[in-house]
């Protein structure tokens, strides 16, 4: 990865000096070996005491030589690795290449110059959006932005570089140094109303997050203070991001990640080149999301229903999806009409017979879904991998039902499947490894998280979840309003409370007018037609922008539930709210670890930030329980058992590694 560790550093430093000094070079093209140009600094360097020379000292030494630098870039310009091509005097690359800042996935900011030398580059507003997302762009975007000068036309980087800096010399052009350009003005008044205006717009994707806000603050100090002193601030800026808790959470969240690939049993990579077209059953929200997934990664899908008018409006729902992308600039017309040309759909599941992965996503029925494994066992070619979507259900019972057990397992996506990143790949008691291997890898192949899990009752996440619903219930009940949960887990980072979600998701999923019991407040609100977002009503009151308002209908409704039950109500803290909501989950998910149903810790932490929008700069539940400290975690699930009873009871291995002072997150 020519990642920039001590020794290429100081190589580059020595380097460039010496060209510097010698009389027979004119110009200098910085340009790597091997796949790709410097793709960032060496991550095993954080948090260690630093080596000379600092990547700051090597840009200094290449941007103050006095003949023109030019980098020459293909594979993937990344962090240190752009700062550093941004530190060369021009930049050609390879219409492949790709350029990133992705500092910010680590709780980070760009801390070799970027944010004091992009912003003097391209536009301010630009630079903000591609620091603050991390996300990479691609060659054409980075000349179109200013980013590179020119492309190279393929054939040799090297050469198209070295002609490059030929003209250069030819018309006598001095080295351009973007130290020394003035910081673009954005539209905005003053820089500080820029920043404001920034803000602003994006207050709620950058609420809480620190590094965001301070990538924010070095733009601004790029357009108001001297380069060496927005250098300066840069880097103090940068070091009380690394010593912040919230840094220490996503590089242990980046870390986590990698090591959920990892499953004990199964080495090597899978072959899953053989694995070339998908089937998928059931046409619902998850069957179209879980096909648009997997057509995005260029895979040709066949989606079988039952009825032509559930196909119908699958398949009419996947075109809007494409064609809404399109039309906001995320995707051309062109691909987006290629993508929906990969779908066929169909009404006999014979149609699946040539499928290498059928996934079921039909309704959640163990009756339903064993008529469909039964015949799929009749239909399906024998090497074929046979997964369910299923959320709650027994995969064993599932796999039984097939004559090749081996080949069953759970691929459990999250809702919408096309955008969301988890798969939990839930391994029955005889699914073979092999199997399981080739899951992890296509979910990867398909830009997911794969985290294998066992088979339990919701297994990781909806298991941990269902915890904290039962909790936000009953805390209503006794007193909190439902929108003081959700403000609680908002504040806490989370994207929304649970009586926001379920208004989103309908609260009459599994409802029906002739079973309620109207024993439950959900039930009450299907009852009076409050069903959610869908009816403008549901635990709030909803106007037509969407906007929520408290209900005081809900209120009553509430309190007479409470009175049914005989439950008294009372004032209840913000604190007991996210104690009682989340110490649940916690010890929901030792006792998973107990059980064996996550391999480890960190694998629990993967899956709620990436299936539940859990903030990664709190690291996952897990994470979250050691940095609350695991005895006190003990201690106040106790006074809660003593406070409402054993189903706050510790978990022993929390009990047990607490008491040791050990560490959750560390084991295995
Ligand atoms: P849905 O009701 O939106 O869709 C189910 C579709 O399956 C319907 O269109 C139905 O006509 C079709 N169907 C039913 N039986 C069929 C059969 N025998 N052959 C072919 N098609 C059949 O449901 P959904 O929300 O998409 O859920 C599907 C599955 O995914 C369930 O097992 C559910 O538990 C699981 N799941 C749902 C979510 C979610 O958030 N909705 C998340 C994860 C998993």
């Amino acid at each position: 990865m020519n990642a920039l560790s001590a020794a290429v550093r100081n190589g580059l430093k020595s380097a460039v000096e010496a060209a510097g000094k010698d009389d027979s070079v004119e110009a200098v093209v910085v340009i790597c070996s091997g796949r790709t140009f410097f793709a960032g600094a060496d991550i095993t360097e954080l948090g260690k005491p630093p080596l000379p020379p600092s990547l700051t000292d090597v840009l200094v030494a290449i941007e103050s030589t006095e003949k023109p630098v030019i980098a020459a870039i293909h594979g993937t310009a990344l962090g240190g690795g752009l700062e550093l091509a941004l530190a060369c005097h021009y930049r050609v690359a390879l219409p492949s290449a790709r350029f990133g800042l992705p500092e910010v996935k680590l709780g980070l900011l760009p801390g070799a110059s970027g944010t004091q030398r992009l912003p003097r580059l391209i536009d301010p507003g630009e630079a903000l959006d591609f620091m603050i997302s991390g996300e990479p762009v691609d060659a054409a975007k980075a000349l179109q932005t200013g980013m590179i000068d020119a492309l190279a036309d393929g054939a040799s980087l090297e050469a198209d570089a070295v002609a490059y800096a030929k003209r250069l010399i030819e018309e006598a052009k001095p080295p351009r140094r973007i130290r020394d350009l003035p910081a673009k003005t954005p539209d905005a008044a003053t820089p500080a109303a820029f920043a404001e205006a920034y803000r602003k717009a994006n207050a709620r994707k950058l609420r809480n997050f620190r590094a965001p806000n301070e990538i924010i603050r070095c733009v601004e100090a790029a357009m108001t203070l001297p380069f060496d002193e927005g250098l300066a601030f840069e880097r103090k800026l940068f070091q009380e991001l690394l010593d912040d808790p919230q840094s220490a959470a996503m590089r242990y969240a980046f870390f986590a990640e990698r090591k959920a690939a990892k499953v004990p049993g199964i080495e090597g990579k899978p072959d899953i080149g053989r694995i070339r077209s998908i089937g998928i059953i059931g046409a619902g929200t998850m069957g179209t999301g879980i096909a648009m997934a997997f057509a995005n990664a260029g895979y040709p899908v066949t989606i079988v229903e039952t009825r032509q008018e559930a196909l119908d409006r699958g398949l009419a729902n996947v075109r809007r999806t494409y064609e809404r992308s399109a039309q906001r600039g995320r995707l051309s017309a062109q691909d987006a009409e290629r993508r929906i040309a990969l779908f066929s759909g169909k009404l006999e599941l014979e149609a699946l017979s040539d499928c290498d992965l059928i996934v079921e996503a039909a309704f959640e029925e163990m009756s339903v879904k064993i008529e469909i494994f039964s015949a799929l066992d009749r239909i399906a070619k024998s090497e074929a991998i046979l997964a369910t979507n299923t959320s709650y259900l027994d995969i064993d019972r599932i796999a039984v039902s097939t004559s090749r057990p081996q080949s069953v397992l759970g691929m459990h996506f999250f809702s919408p499947a096309n955008i969301m990143r988890l798969v939990e790949i839930v391994r029955g008691e005889k699914t073979d490894p092999q199997v399981i291997g080739a899951a992890m890898a296509l979910a990867r192949a398909i830009g997911k998280v794969g985290v294998v899990v066992g088979v339990c009752h919701g297994f990781v996440g909806n298991r941990m979840l269902e915890k904290r619903q039962d909790e936000a219930d009953r805390l209503v009940l006794e007193g909190a309003a439902p929108w003081d949960v959700d403000r609680v887990l908002y504040d806490f980072g989370l994207p929304m409370g649970p009586f926001a979600m379920a208004d989103l998701a309908g609260l009459d999923l599994g409802w029906t007018r002739e079973t309620s019991t109207g024993e439950t407040v959900r039930e009450r609100l299907c009852e009076v037609d409050r069903r959610g977002q869908k009816t403008n009503a549901g635990y709030y009151d909803y106007a037509d922008n969407r906007q929520s308002a408290p209900s005081p209908l809900v209120e009553d409704v509430i309190r007479d539930v409470a009175k049914s039950k005989g439950i008294a109500r009372r004032q209840i803290s913000d604190e007991e709210i996210l104690d009682r909501l989340l110490l649940p989950m916690i010890n929901e998910g030792a006792k998973i670890l107990e059980e064996g149903k996550a391999l480890r810790a960190s694998d629990i932490d993967v899956i709620w930030i990436n299936g539940y929008g859990w903030p990664a700069y709190r690291g996952g539940p897990m994470f979250h329980a050691e940095q609350v400290g695991l005895a006190e975690v003990v201690d106040r699930l106790r006074a809660l058992e003593a406070a409402h009873g054993n189903r706050f009871k510790p978990a022993p291995l929390l009990e047990r590694i607490g008491a040791e002072g050990g560490s959750l997150t560390d084991s295995a």
